[in-house]
């Protein structure tokens, strides 16, 4: 279990390690990450690490798309899933996003969450460790570099050995120019 102390409490210590992946394909792709990362620190999410800037191709968005600007956050957080799940849709939403949007158009910030300590999680609204993360390069290439060792508990594998079962891996490079987010 996520080593936590309550729900929402802030006057406790922060407690057991999070991670979200954020994405953004739509507008200004860096500015829209970095005040991700700014506000989710700054409304009890304590950012601990942020990974590189990775820059990859586009799947299965609308011809044209742009790529996507994709990053890992690792941080603590005292409260419950679903309520780090509503402030995540709240910044989705502020950052211009559709709230009507379908899963595959490009949006101005996308934030998933992908692990809560060791907690699995199944219900209709949350699903954690996310179902999809382990496949992706652009989640897992960014969860390595911050955190090689962390543990997907659903699937008794480390970022490691999940990376390592994704390759060959293409259309994801490092972006450049990008100055760090924290
Ligand atoms: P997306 O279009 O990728 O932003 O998907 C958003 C939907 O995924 C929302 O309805 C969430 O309730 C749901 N969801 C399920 N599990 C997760 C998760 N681990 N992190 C973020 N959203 C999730």
């Amino acid at each position: 279990m996520l080593k936590n102390n309550g729900d929402g409490d802030a006057s406790l210590p922060h407690g057991g390690e999070v991670f979200l992946a954020l994405g953004s394909n739509k507008g200004d792709r860096a500015l829209h990450l970095r005040n991700a990362v700014h506000v989710l620190n700054g409304n009890g999410f304590l950012v601990r690490r942020v990974s590189s800037v990775y820059e990859t191709d586009p799947v299965g968005c609308e011809t044209g798309a742009a790529p996507f600007l994709n990053c890992v956050v690792r941080g603590s957080w005292n409260a419950s899933p679903e309520t780090l799940l509503n402030l995540c849709q709240t910044l989705e939403k502020e950052s211009g996003r559709d709230p009507e949007h379908s899963h595959w158009v490009s949006r101005e910030l996308d934030i998933d969450i992908i692990l809560f300590g060791d907690d699995i999680i199944e219900t209709d609204r949350l699903k954690i460790p996310h179902p999809l993360a382990h496949k992706r390069a652009f989640v897992m290439i960014p969860l390595h570099e911050i955190a090689p060792n962390v543990f997907f508990p659903n699937l008794r594998l480390s970022a490691e050995e999940l990376l390592k079962a994704l390759v060959p891996i293409s259309g994801i490079r490092l972006a450049q120019e990008i100055p760090t987010l924290l």
